[in-house]
């Protein structure tokens, strides 16, 4: 039986080791916080740099990746969910961008298969929306001055107020 794209997207992020989880710093929400707050994580997990995010571990591996793997899968931050879609957000519009495939072995294979790219945008989409609007903008404007290299604009659609 063929498999399902998420189950070959878990064998290709794990086979690549989780190259997005080192200095990652993903942006924590309050209603993310308290999510993670369930699952045992509290404030040591946690600094602020212009915005709330998860710190990273000497080595630079996001302080959640343990054992070669997201440990709060169920309940890991929106820019996670969204990968490997990265967004800014500049006059009002949400600019969304793809890794490179040499950042990101994934995106070979979800442009090879235009159903799972519309799936996962739709949902990077949806969950960066949700992110967006859940914070000051003053740290969305922080996270969006964060530069992603190796990233190709694929979209830009329009926030309303
Ligand atoms: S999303 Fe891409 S960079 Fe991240 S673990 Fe998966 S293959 Fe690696
Ligand atoms: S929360 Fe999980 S998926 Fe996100 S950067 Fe940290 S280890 Fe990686």
């Amino acid at each position: 039986m063929d498999s399902t794209f998420e189950e070959r997207a878990g064998a290709i992020c794990a086979a690549c080791g989780g190259k997005c989880c080192r200095n990652a710093n993903p942006p924590v929400s309050a209603d993310r916080f308290e999510a993670l707050r369930e699952l045992g994580i509290g404030k040591d997990d946690v600094e602020y740099a212009g915005y709330t995010r998860l710190k990273s571990q000497e080595d630079g591996m996001c302080v959640m990746f343990s054992g070669g793997r997201c440990r709060i899968h169920s309940a890991k931050p929106e820019t996670c969910v969204a990968g490997p879609f990265t967004f800014e957000v500049t006059d009002h519009t949400l600019s969304l961008y793809l890794k490179r495939e040499a950042s990101c072995p994934l995106v070979k294979y979800l442009k090879e298969d235009p159903e799972a790219y519309q799936a996962q945008y739709r949902e990077a989409v949806r969950r960066l929306v949700r992110l967006i609007r859940s914070l000051p903008s003053v740290e969305v404007e922080a996270i969006s001055r964060i530069p992603e290299p190796e990233t190709d604009l694929v979209a830009g659609i329009p926030l309303l107020p």
